[in-house]
């Protein structure tokens, strides 16, 4: 059993996560890799900033969203 509540990912903050953030360090990581940060409505537009300045943000989905895909595609 794996259901914890999901937190947001930003520094400091408990606050649960409804976002998914699909992100990728070209320098690091190989195309197809996602890592992934969650994010509360709060901290959504702040983490996809750091993150698309960087160039690294792939994708923002919906927490569900995300879990259902991920399911669907296991
Ligand atoms: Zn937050």
């Amino acid at each position: 059993m794996s259901d914890e509540t999901p937190i947001c990912s930003a520094k400091g903050c408990r606050t649960a996560a409804v976002w998914v953030l699909a992100w990728n360090n070209p320098k690091v990581h190989t195309p197809e890799r996602r890592k992934t940060w969650l994010a509360c409505e709060e901290h959504r537009e702040h983490l996809s900033q750091f993150l698309g300045v960087r160039g690294f943000l792939k994708d923002v989905v919906r927490f569900e969203e995300w879990r259902a895909a991920e399911e669907a595609g296991a």
